[in-house]
């Protein structure tokens, strides 16, 4: 059994088709100085064919999702990027040396630079990178590759990486799964799995090799696994898991009309987290009421420039139109930590998860927050919009956050530009501090919104993404559990509204321990995972709920308290979580 992330849920089981993407070999010729500028035209001309090659496909790419035309303008924009121009035109010129060559230098200088990021988004521009470079390579060599337009018959395919153009040429409807040695979960081929709805895993590392064409391979979507040349056993057990899973999603759609109310009629607001616009469709699918979170970080990473505030807002005014009449909480920027961006913030910190990120760095450059402010101000007119600060830890940030909004208020009626002045503004609890203080905070905000996955990771002083502390991230640590009953009864006494926006919200298995602990008016999550959550909440009553919270607040540690709602729920539940019991069988 091979391992890696999960991308796209379901399973898969069929013959592999192995795809040989392997890289072009690249030597260092010496350039004589009379050829140099012939050197660098040849390079500028295989660029302009990868840029045509690119609209080409963008082109035939419009059947498939929107999102995915935009991961082509990404890579367009790579191509046009001056930086990586320049420096291999300076390498052409310094080392007399061939344009492929040139190339490769650039591609290893920005990959350094790229790996010693931690964060999963720019490790999968690293990988954008790197395929926009080699087909430019390919280009410069007039390297032809075997297409995937003639597959005629079902299909895993099983390769390194898949370029946009393997992805877009391919007869979809005879793909049943991938699998890839590289990509993460913003990799193009994660998205594009998902906008198909394949199952999927990347990131599988040094494993072609183990692969033959013909092969029976398992796609396990759901647990991020892929098997190869399966025993009876395990392909009997993986049909089941294949039904099971099936059978759920389908059962889960057909209830998409239903409120989210449970069997007492308390009723949860089910929305959803968005990185860009096009997801919208997806929530609308799920039955989203909202957009609990729009992580705004996207308009950023995806441009090679700041966004002006014009397009802030054409963008923030396209999803609030798109999600009327329901809510759309627009998060101002959270660079920083996991998600650093040269950009904006160039200078290196030892620690950043807790230097200068979240409403900090807004703060220390409010020209940007001005920017972000008057752009949501503006979309607001078009549907409901609030205002959500990130990451923060005092009340000081909120009051002085609050001032620039007002600030962007009084320059937008001066230049006599239209916005809702009652747009309501929220915090993020998701620093101790904020947990803390949230009644002071509460003074200074309308809602508030609680980011789970940074406040147990600060909580239990765990990175979230380093995978030697992994196994002590415990969103059921009795820590977590506390604070979450002190923010919940906080915010309660003081009549404001409270939402859930981190990934425990998303998870069927803490819903019922999340309404126990507190009231949740909002629960925002991935929009896949909208049905599922619902579909467990109209199965229980508040007073199930609190019971089963007490007793969990009653227990000493995250295993005790993983163990009882874990055999509370599948005990309650079973059908529900016997994809998960399935899972189990084979260990
Ligand atoms: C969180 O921290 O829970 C959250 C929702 O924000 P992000 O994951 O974007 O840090
Ligand atoms: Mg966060």
């Amino acid at each position: 059994m091979y391992s890696g992330i999960a991308v796209y849920s379901g399973v898969a089981i069929w013959q592999a088709y192995l795809l040989d993407r392997s890289r072009v070999c690249v030597i260092k010729h010496s350039i004589p100085e009379s050829e140099i500028e012939g050197e660098i035209k040849r390079l500028r001309d295989a660029i302009e064919k990868s840029k045509a090659q690119m609209r080409d496909l963008k082109q035939r790419a419009s059947s498939i999702a929107d999102k995915y035309a935009i991961i082509l303008d990404t890579y367009t924009l790579l191509l046009e990027d001056d930086i990586l121009i320049n420096e291999t035109i300076e390498t052409i010129r310094r080392e007399h040396s061939n344009a492929e060559w040139a190339l490769t230098v650039t591609l290893e200088k920005f990959t350094n630079l790229f790996n010693n990021i931690n964060d999963d988004y720019l490790k999968a521009k690293k990988d954008d990178l790197d395929l926009v470079v080699h087909g430019v390579i390919k280009n410069l060599i007039g390297h032809h590759q075997e297409s995937l337009e003639d597959i005629d018959e079902p299909v895993i395919i099983i390769t390194h990486e898949l370029s946009p153009s393997d992805t877009i040429l391919m007869s979809k409807s005879y793909i049943l799964g991938m699998a890839t040695e590289v990509g993460g979960k913003t990799s193009h081929v994660g998205i594009f799995a998902s906008a198909l709805g394949i199952p999927a895993v990347v990131g599988l590392g040094d494993f072609n090799r183990f692969v033959n064409s013909g092969d029976t391979v398992i796609i396990d979507g759901i647990q991020g696994e892929v098997i190869v040349q399966p025993d009876k056993e395990r392909l009997r057990h993986y049909r089941k898991k294949q039904q099971n899973y099936q059978r759920y999603e389908k059962t889960l759609l057909k209830d998409i009309g239903l409120t989210a109310e449970t069997l007492d009629g308390e009723m949860v607001q089910l929305m959803a987290n968005i990185e860009t616009l096009h997801e919208v469709k997806t929530v609308r699918k799920y039955g989203g009421k909202g957009i609990g979170l729009y992580r705004t970080e996207f308009l950023y990473l995806a441009a090679n420039t700041l966004p002006t505030e014009d397009e802030l807002y054409s963008n923030f005014k396209k999803v609030v139109q798109a999600m009327e009449p329901y809510p759309v909480v627009i998060r101002t920027l959270d660079i920083g930590a996991d998600k650093q961006l040269r950009k904006i913030n160039d200078t290196p910190e030892d620690n950043p998860a807790l230097g200068l990120r979240g409403i900090r760095l807004s703060l220390a450059q409010p020209d940007l927050l001005m920017n972000q402010l008057k752009g949501i101000l503006r979309a607001s007119l078009y549907g409901k919009t609030k205002i959500l600060y990130p990451m923060v830890s005092s009340v000081e940030e909120v009051v002085e956050a609050n001032k620039y909004l007002e600030q962007a208020k009084e320059e937008l009626k001066n230049a006599q530009i239209p916005f809702h002045d009652d747009i309501p503004v929220g915090a993020m609890i998701e620093t101790p501090a904020a947990a803390l203080i949230v009644d002071r905070i509460l003074e200074e905000v309308d809602y508030i919104s609680i980011g789970t996955n940074d406040l147990i990771q600060y909580v239990l002083a765990v990175d979230r993404i380093n995978e030697n502390v992994a196994h002590l991230y415990q969103p059921f640590h009795p820590a977590v559990l506390r604070i979450l009953k002190d923010v919940f009864a906080k915010a309660e006494s003081m009549g404001k509204p409270v939402s859930i926006c981190g990934e425990l919200g998303g998870d069927p298995m803490a819903t019922f321990l999340l309404l126990g602990l507190g009231k949740v008016h909002e629960l925002s999550m991935e929009p896949h995972s909208i049905p599922k959550v619902k579909n467990i909440l109209r199965k229980m009553t508040l007073k199930e709920a609190r019971a089963l919270a007490d007793h969990a607040l009653s227990l000493s540690t995250s295993e005790e308290v993983n163990r009882f709602i874990n055999s509370e729920m599948r005990n309650r539940f079973p059908s529900d979580f016997d994809r998960d019991l399935a899972f189990d069988e084979k260990k």
